[in-house]
């Protein structure tokens, strides 16, 4: 079983009330090898939400208590992202998770990039919160970004491999 950000699947997740959503990944939903989450949801914050940025640092720095999360107007979210990365861990043992696909530049669900915190959409090399413990936790995660259909059908195992790929 794989690990979707829920919005990526076009669930309405997203903190303006909308979906990310991603026509390959939509694709091969209907396989039922996927778990939709969305970590910020699964943290108890409300959608739609207030956008949030890590601020001056990366989730591998917030599991560490060296940074914050933060929403437009400054509140401080760090706990609902850490509760909701938990929340994702139980799922990872509940349904033996294999890896993980996730939406790029998310303060969870980054992979490759992250918001800096300064809200103006500056980028900077690392992961959101989520993932970042997926990450240590040895579970492989991907971005939607770049996803190749081989890839993809590559993750849902072999028998649907094997179907896709005659
Ligand atoms: S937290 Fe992740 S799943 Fe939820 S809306 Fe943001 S990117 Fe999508």
């Amino acid at each position: 079983m794989i690990i979707v950000s829920a919005c990526l699947l076009g669930l309405n997740a997203k903190y303006d009330g909308k979906s990310n959503a991603h026509a390959l990944i939509q694709k091969y939903s209907s396989v039922g090898r996927f778990i939709p989450v969305c970590p910020e949801q699964l943290g108890g914050l409300p959608t739609p939400r207030a956008p949030v940025e890590i601020i001056g640092g990366t989730g591998q720095q917030v599991l560490l208590g060296r940074c914050v999360a933060q929403g437009l107007q400054g509140e401080v979210v760090t706990p609902q992202l850490i509760q909701g990365a938990t929340e994702v861990m139980k799922m990872v043992k509940m349904f033996k998770i294999t890896a993980a696909i996730l939406k790029e530049r998310s303060p969870s669900c980054g992979v490759h990039h992250i918001y800096d915190g300064s809200f103006t959409h500056k980028l900077v090399p690392g992961q959101g919160v989520t993932a970042a413990l997926l990450k240590e936790s040895n579970i492989p995660i991907y971005s939607e970004e770049g996803l190749t259909e081989e890839q993809l059908v590559g993750l849902l195992g072999e028998d649907v491999n094997a179907k896709f790929t005659k």
